[in-house]
């Protein structure tokens, strides 16, 4: 906490869904937040808005092309203006950072969190493709640095509030609550034909493209539960998932007292990402609440692994282990971009992160340059894989 009083953040990723529900966060408590940096891929009528309203000390803008662009725009209003993700690396460091927020889709985000973590700022994260393709990495720097991750992610969120006063108590295992998705009552071989417009129809959460996709196939929930073992130091035999459609309780944790814990609320991201950047703190927010009236029932029933697949290739990649979480995101996000741009099937998504996994070789201990030198090979296989329909 700096001199105003403020937390000064950045956040990588300002113009999502994360970024920019954290930005409606920081508009009803300024008091509170200041933002310092901001940045994004390419929507760069929105991050001039953003640094606009919130006036931080700087921007990135990632794509190259859009550079002038946005300089034009803001630097008479005194506002820095980079471009590439090298500047996105070196911005997390300024000295006036407080804590990073990283809601930057993807493996793109895995730099510049890591960037952070070495500069000793506090991380808020999002971005979970981070934790699954370098978990061991992260977790072991942030150790080293004394820097605390704090989960976004709202089950990651949910069991870390379960944790809140349990220092000690030896957690038996979790279970992470899942909607089951838009196609959660619909036949597997009705699947083949859905479209990127059925399948980005979520029935609880307005998301971004990229995890929408991954909640159909149910992949969320197979990183999510990579996610689990890195933050809360657990085996996959320890993490559970159920579906529960209302998404009301957002996961739970079992004691080896036998007790559980709960955490519900409606399904809203500002709280979960209220809570990582206030953390001890629960600060008044007027979002809506939630009543047991409007939920006279709340249901659970075991995750369909043969219709979803994605579930056991990501508790495989964790067994394996080494490069295994990274080739396995690797495959997906390839897969999910060429689903979205109706270059394959639904089902070819998973099946595509199959064959990805069976060709890799496993590197036991990767380096950071290991895991991202396998994330372009897996891409370029997947390519492959896709121009060839699987
Ligand atoms: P989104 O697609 O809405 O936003 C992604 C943001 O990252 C955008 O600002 C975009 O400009 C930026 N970005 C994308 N690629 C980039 C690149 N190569 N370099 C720099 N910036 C880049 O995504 P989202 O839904 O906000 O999700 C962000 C992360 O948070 C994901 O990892 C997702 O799994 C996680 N998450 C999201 C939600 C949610 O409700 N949206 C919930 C839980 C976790
Ligand atoms: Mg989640």
């Amino acid at each position: 906490m700096k001199q105003n009083g403020k937390k000064n953040i950045a956040i990588m990723g300002s113009t999502g869904s994360i970024g920019v529900q954290t930005l409606e966060i920081a508009r009803a408590n300024p008091e509170r937040l200041q933002i310092e940096a901001l940045s994004a891929l390419s929507n760069a009528d929105l991050l001039i808005r953003q640094a606009l309203e919130f006036r931080p000390n700087c921007v990135v803008i990632a794509e190259q092309s859009k550079y002038g662009y946005v300089k034009d725009a803001l630097q008479k209003h005194d506002i820095k203006v980079y471009t590439g993700a090298d500047s996105l690396c070196q911005v997390v460091q300024m000295d006036t950072i407080d804590m990073v927020l990283g809601a930057i889709v993807g493996i793109a985000g895995l730099k510049s969190t890591v960037a952070a973590i070495k500069a000793g700022k506090s991380v808020a994260l999002a971005n979970k493709e981070t934790l699954v393709v370098a978990g061991a990495y992260v977790t072991q720097l942030a150790r080293e640095k004394g820097v605390n991750i704090y989960p976004v992610d709202s089950e990651h969120s949910a069991i870390f509030q379960c944790l809140a006063g349990e220092y000690g108590n030896k957690i038996e295992k979790v279970i992470l609550t899942a909607s089951g998705g838009p196609f959660r009552e619909k036949q597997r071989e009705l699947l083949a034909n859905v479209t990127k417009e059925d399948a980005l129809q979520h029935p609880n959460w307005n998301m971004g493209a990229k995890i929408t996709i991954d909640s159909a196939t149910m992949m969320n929930k197979g990183l999510e539960i990579i996610e689990a073992g890195w933050l809360f130091g657990l085996k996959s035999e320890q993490i559970d998932v159920i579906i529960h459609p209302q998404s009301v309780i957002h996961s739970l944790v079992c004691f080896e007292d036998g007790s559980v814990k709960a955490q519900l609320g409606l399904p809203d991201m500002h709280i979960p990402i209220q809570y990582a950047l206030f953390y001890p703190e629960r600060i008044l927010s007027s979002y809506p609440r939630f009543n047991f009236r409007s939920f006279p029932n709340l249901t659970f029933q075991p995750p369909d692994s043969v219709k979803f697949p994605a579930l056991n290739l990501a508790r495989e990649a964790m067994k394996a282990g080494g490069v295994m979480p990274c080739v396995m995101n690797a495959a997906n996000e390839a897969a999910v971009g060429a689903f979205l741009d109706n270059k394959i099937g639904f089902l070819d998504i998973t099946d595509l992160v199959e064959k990805c996994m069976q060709r890799a070789f496993n590197i036991a201990k990767p380096t950071l340059e290991d895991l991202i030198n396998c994330d372009r090979e897996i891409r370029i296989i997947a390519a492959e894989l896709c121009r060839k329909k699987i």
